[in-house]
């Protein structure tokens, strides 16, 4: 997205972020019966009248921009109509026309979905990309569902305050927090989601409400880890903030011959470590068929000097680089992010929760599935990233996020062209394929912000499974907001 074009939608999001916190009733009602009422073919240019809102069909001026998502291998798919939404109202309409003509719905926020979940074939795509008005009180930010990372960042900079986020400046706060929301201050105040006070959506039954830990609990409950495009579409997040302070940053490297001890050292970093530390463990496949191995860290209060140090005694070797800097809040968010925006990128991912540390032949395999890709020139990556501290110490039961005992995830991520060949996707996929084999005795499940195609949708809600599925069904009891990827 071009500079200007963000600029226009800042401003258009001021609005929209009003209406959603004004205009609606939480008990406004849906005005259309149940699915099927017509056969007719859906009247398109009624529903655009009744729109503040603007609709793109297929081959009209701007669809081929508004049907896009970030991974631009999903450009073929196709949706009937996409609406970018300007009020509530246009989300509620949305709702109602996609039941009325057998429509599949989808909601879209920054669009970055592992597997092009905020489109669809055929279907209506509810962008509420506009919505990205923000406002800060008193320790909590209220958040448009269409605000991008680095937007939320960038606003709440000028009070001193932030939140924890994951670290990609174009990624929407929607998908981010319904699914977890995981990134460097996981460990010292736990996911994005763990920080919520209420959100407000549009259900399958075109109401209005907002939600709480005292207002449809439930409900909350579910939204917080339960994964975007499952029970309605969010118009608002309010998010109790925590303070913008500089961050010690270190950055370690080793030698390939070092890496199974560096991924040993990197589990005892992510189970013994304060909570004030976190450090993420990267395994890259080289060109030339090597690995190179680093930890990202960062000490969010104390020093990164000696949660380098910490994690070199782990290890058991010194780094072979080693770099130590301090960072202000927006330096930090542009040096993780890689700076303001990020291009659309294409990739192929999946992930494994882990359970506890691996032993030697698993850490074996987890190598060896990556040096198989660097012998194969497949530009893969094994990417560690660990949970415990905060994230671990929030009650079990208090959302659906699943995996509060686990050690960490490992994100499997192949880069891909913008438009892969076959052989391209069939190369990645074997990767993540191979990973997922390496890990099958030490794997809990999959992070639902890293969802994939071909993996039982269950599988990323662990223990919570169940209580999600009830909900469900109370909150979307026709199964409106139904794709391979949603709860059923
Ligand atoms: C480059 C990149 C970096 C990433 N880094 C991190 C990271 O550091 N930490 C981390 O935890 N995750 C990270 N992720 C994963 C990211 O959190 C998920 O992909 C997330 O779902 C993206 O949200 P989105 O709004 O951008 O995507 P979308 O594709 O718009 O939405 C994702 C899902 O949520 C649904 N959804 C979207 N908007 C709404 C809404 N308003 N109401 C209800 N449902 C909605 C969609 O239908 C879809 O199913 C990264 C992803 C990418 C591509």
């Amino acid at each position: 997205m071009s500079q200007i074009d963000r600029r226009t939608l800042l401003k258009a999001g001021g609005a929209l972020a009003a209406v959603a916190l004004t205009s609606c009733s939480d008990t406004k009602a849906a005005t259309a019966g149940p699915d099927g009422l017509t056969a007719a073919a859906p009247d398109w240019a009624g529903f655009t009248k009744g729109l503040t809102g603007k609709l793109y069909r297929p081959g009209e001026t701007g669809y081929a921009a508004a049907h896009q998502v970030f991974n631009p291998r999903f450009d073929s798919i196709q949706p009937a109509g996409v609406v970018r939404i300007s009020t509530v109202d246009d989300v509620r309409e949305s709702i109602l026309f996609a039941r009325k003509n057998k429509l599949v719905c989808v909601p879209k926020g920054g669009g970055h979905s592992y597997v092009g979940g905020s489109t669809v074939s055929n279907g209506l795509v509810v962008d509420v990309g506009s919505a990205r008005g923000i406002s800060y009180a008193s320790g909590a930010v209220t958040i448009g569902a269409g605000a991008k990372l680095y937007d939320v960042h960038a606003f709440l900079d000028k009070y001193g305050q932030s939140i924890p986020t994951g670290t990609c400046p174009t990624v929407g706060i929607a998908g981010l927090t319904l699914g977890g929301g995981m990134g460097i201050h996981t460990r010292t105040y736990g996911l994005t989601h763990d920080r919520l006070i209420s959100l407000q959506l549009v259900t399958a039954d075109g109401v209005f409400k907002t939600v709480s830990a005292t207002q449809e609990p439930e409900l909350f409950w579910a939204l917080r880890g339960g994964g975007g495009g499952n029970l309605g579409i969010v118009t608002s997040f309010k998010i109790a903030t925590i303070p913008a302070n500089k961050l010690g940053f270190f950055r370690l490297t080793w030698t390939e011959a070092q890496a199974a001890a560096v991924v040993r050292g990197w589990q005892r970093f992510a189970h013994e470590a304060p909570s004030t530390a976190w450090g993420n463990l990267h395994i890259d496949a080289q060109s030339n068929g090597t690995l190179s191995i680093h930890i990202l860290g960062v000490s969010i209060t104390g020093s990164a000097a000696a949660a380098a140090a910490q994690v070199e005694s782990f290890v058991g070797a010194k780094a072979t680089t080693r770099s130590v800097t301090v960072k202000t809040h927006m330096e930090a968010v542009r040096y993780l992010g890689g700076g303001t925006t990020s291009p659309r990128t294409g990739f192929l991912a999946g992930s494994d929760v882990l359970r506890g540390p691996m032993d030697a032949a698993t850490i074996n395999g987890v190598l060896g599935a990556v040096k198989t890709a660097a012998r194969a020139k497949v530009p893969a990556a094994a990417i560690f990233d660990p949970l415990g501290g905060q994230a671990a110490k929030e009650p079990a039961a208090g959302t659906a996020w699943p995996w509060r005992s686990a050690l960490g995830v490992i994100q499997w991520y192949c880069g891909t062209a913008a438009h892969p060949t076959s052989a391209q996707l069939a190369a990645a996929q074997k990767f993540v394929t191979a990973g997922h084999h390496a890990v099958t005795k030490a794997s809990a499940g999959g992070y639902v912000n890293y969802v994939e195609a071909g993996r039982s949708v269950n599988s990323y809600y662990g223990a919570k499974l169940g209580r999600l599925q009830a909900a469900k069904k109370k909150y979307d009891s026709t199964n409106f907001f139904r794709t391979s990827y949603t709860l059923s």
